[in-house]
């Protein structure tokens, strides 16, 4: 009766919702303070104090026009202010033409597919993987294709990139710093992962785009550096937002960045404006473009969250539990004591813990923790982690 593949997407988005489901039963049964939810990626990070005066002042302006449609892509000035960051950023002058300003890294996907795919060309996506990739690429009738990673260091393996590709694959998609693993990406491998697309351009006389979704670009810990993916890939579209590095996720702004080395790139961003509106975004919101203009240099502190991953990732280790360390982003994504970790994510819950199992990103015998909750929610799961290792260890 209604939409199959809606109906049918929805059976394999259900596991991040029954965690979501349990945390309510438990939080009524429990108490809010004695439920320790690792399994939302909903910062409690305020805003920089700079973003809050910047929303009172934009907002009791007396200028004429402020709310009113604008062209699709988002203001100039917004558009300029952003150009000129990421030229510096991108060490390549972007012109603020090749920006498109949207609502969120989600809606930017989105509108990148749409613009790029035709039907039944291929997106490859590495598992494992932020789940909502697979909907998006499929809205845009494309077909996801998962490629492993190396195991326990979440790496690309390239032998395995080189063969997925085919004469049909438009896109690959990469996350640095990575959800759920924290993984970011060496310049090396990023390096033969362009030569590898180089040369599959090549044999299949084709095209295939790097889309590269970079929400956790400014959660970075230690000396670890980003390396610049614009100088590696020449066919490259990025997508930011502003969800995480402001803190400011319910309000939803980011924007689109198109490589100037891409042919026909404002063929590309005419059809990324075109998409923009019609798939219903419109405009970003015209509020949220000027804070970023206003608060261009602002950011989030990354130290909070190292912090907490270092009181979480230390104390698990401690006990036991085998995880890659992250170095960016802010979740861990940790072994399962048992081979299967629906099985782990169970008993967890007996103490209260709230972990998604692996499988949500298309990886079993993981589970993801996030470590954007309260360093004192934190602390205090720290008891029933040791309760729940006595169980394995
Ligand atoms: N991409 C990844 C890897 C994410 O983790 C998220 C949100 O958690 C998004 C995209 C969507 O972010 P936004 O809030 O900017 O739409």
């Amino acid at each position: 009766m209604f939409s199959d593949k809606t109906v049918e997407n929805l059976k394999s988005a259900s596991f991040i919702r029954a965690m979501f489901e349990e945390g309510n039963k438990l939080r009524k049964q429990y108490g809010e303070e004695n439920v320790y939810d690792f399994s939302l990626g909903n910062p409690d990070v305020e805003p920089p104090l700079a973003v809050k005066e910047a929303i009172k002042s934009i907002s009791l302006s007396q200028e004429k026009g402020m709310h009113k449609y604008m062209s699709n892509g988002g203001y100039d000035s917004t558009k300029k202010a952003v150009a000129k960051m990421i030229s510096h950023e991108y060490e390549m002058d972007i012109p603020f033409t090749n920006i498109c300003m949207v609502t969120g890294a989600a809606a930017g996907l989105n509108v990148v597919l749409k613009s790029l795919l035709n039907d039944n060309e291929q997106v490859i996506v590495f598992s494992p993987y932020f789940a909502e990739y697979l909907f998006y690429i499929r809205h845009a009738n494309g077909i996801p294709v998962i490629v492993s990673t190396e195991k326990d260091t979440f790496n690309i393996d390239l032998t395995q990139f080189e063969n997925a590709i085919t004469s049909q694959t438009k896109a690959v998609i990469i996350n640095s710093p990575n959800n759920p693993t924290g993984v970011i990406y060496k310049k090396e491998v990023l390096e033969k992962m362009a030569a590898i697309i180089a040369e599959k351009e090549k044999e299949f006389n084709s095209h295939i785009f790097v889309i590269s979704d970079e929400p956790y670009t400014k959660i970075v810990f230690g000396k670890v550096k980003i390396p610049v993916l614009f100088q590696i890939f020449k066919k490259i579209i990025s997508i930011n937002s502003y969800s995480k590095s402001l803190a400011l996720p319910g309000e939803r702004i980011g924007y689109i960045t198109v490589s100037p080395l891409i042919p026909d790139d404002q063929l590309l961003m005419a059809a990324i404006l075109f998409n923009n509106r019609t798939l219903g975004f419109v405009n970003a919101p015209a509020l949220q473009q000027r804070i970023v203009e206003l608060c261009i240099n602002e950011s989030i502190d990354p130290k909070i969250y190292e912090e907490r991953r270092d009181v979480l990732y230390n104390h698990l280790i401690s006990l036991g539990f085998e995880c890659l360390k992250p170095e960016g982003a802010f979740y861990l994504f940790m072994n399962s004591p048992v081979p299967d970790e629906m099985e782990f994510v169970k008993k967890a819950q007996e103490y209260n813990i709230l972990v998604v199992p692996g499988r949500g990103f298309g990886l079993s015998g993981y589970v993801r923790l996030t470590f954007c909750i309260s360093m004192d929610i934190i602390k205090r799961s720290l008891p029933a982690f040791t309760q729940l290792a006595k169980s394995y260890f």
